[in-house]
C-alpha cells in the first residue's frame, strides 16, 4: 500500500496561511463596508502556528476597501516577516500581546466611528459597562442580557511597545472581557478563531452604535 508523505511543517503552514489571508480578507471588505475600517484603517490577524508562534496579518497601509490576500504577511512572535513583502501593521505588537494573553486565535482591530465617539467621552471613567442588552448573548460564554461586560478604555499611544505592555496588563487584570478600547481610536477584540473574533466585533460595534445613537456619549 501507498503510505502518504508526511506533511512537512512548512507546506501545513503555507496552507493555513493561504486560508487565513483568503477569509480575513473577506472580513475586511466586509468591515470596510459597514465603515468601520476605512482607509488603511484598522489590521486583522489570525494565528496559523502556535509552536512556533506564527500569524497571518495584514501588511502596513493596506486599503481595506481594496484588500486582498497579497497584502498579508506572516510574521513570528518577535513581529519578523517570515513570509510576504512588506512590513507588518504598525500594531503588530498589540496582536501578538493579546494572543499570548488570551490565547486568541484571531485578533480584529477596527476604527468605527462609534468606538471614536464612545472611548473619548468615557476616558476619564476607564472603561464602558455594557449591560441589559440582548445583543450581549453574541458574545463568547454570555448566556443573559444580565451580563455586565466591561469594556476597557486605554489611553492611546504610538509607542507600540508600551502599549503592548500596557494591554499585557489590561487582559491580566480585567479576565474574561472579550475586548478593549484604545482612546479616540478604536475597538480591539478576538476570538477563539475567526468566526468567533469576526462575532464579537459586529456585537461589540452594534452595542457602541446604540450607546451614542441613546445618548450615552453625551450625558456622561
Ligand atoms: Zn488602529
Amino acid at each position: 500500500m501507498n503510505r502518504p508523505k508526511p506533511i512537512l511543517r512548512e507546506s501545513s503552514n503555507g496552507a493555513r496561511f493561504a486560508e487565513a489571508a483568503a477569509s480575513l480578507t473577506e472580513i475586511g471588505k466586509g468591515f470596510h463596508a459597514r465603515g468601520w475600517v476605512l482607509g488603511t484603517s484598522g489590521n486583522f490577524s489570525a494565528v496559523i502556528s502556535r509552536e512556533p508562534l506564527r500569524l497571518a496579518i495584514t501588511s502596513t497601509g493596506s486599503d481595506k476597501g481594496s484588500l486582498t490576500p497579497g497584502q498579508f504577511l506572516e510574521m513570528d512572535e518577535a513581529a519578523n516577516v517570515v513570509r510576504g513583502d512588506g512590513r507588518p501593521s504598525a500594531e503588530a505588537l498589540l496582536h501578538l500581546a493579546i494572543v499570548r494573553g488570551v490565547a486568541a486565535g484571531a485578533v480584529l482591530h477596527t476604527h468605527s466611528v462609534w468606538s471614536t465617539v464612545l472611548s473619548g467621552s468615557h476616558a476619564s471613567q476607564g472603561g464602558i459597562a455594557l449591560e441589559g442588552y440582548e445583543m450581549l448573548k453574541g458574545l463568547e460564554g454570555v448566556r443573559t442580557h444580565k451580563h455586565r461586560e466591561w469594556l476597557p478604555i486605554l489611553e492611546n499611544s504610538q509607542d507600540m511597545i508600551e502599549l503592548g505592555e500596557r494591554a499585557s496588563i489590561t487582559l491580566r487584570e480585567s479576565p474574561g472581557i472579550h475586548g478593549f478600547l484604545l482612546r479616540e481610536h478604536g475597538l480591539y477584540t478576538w476570538g477563539a478563531g475567526l468566526q468567533e473574533a469576526k462575532r464579537h466585533v459586529e456585537i461589540l460595534e452594534f452595542l457602541m452604535e446604540v450607546l451614542v445613537r441613546s445618548g450615552a456619549a453625551i450625558s456622561s
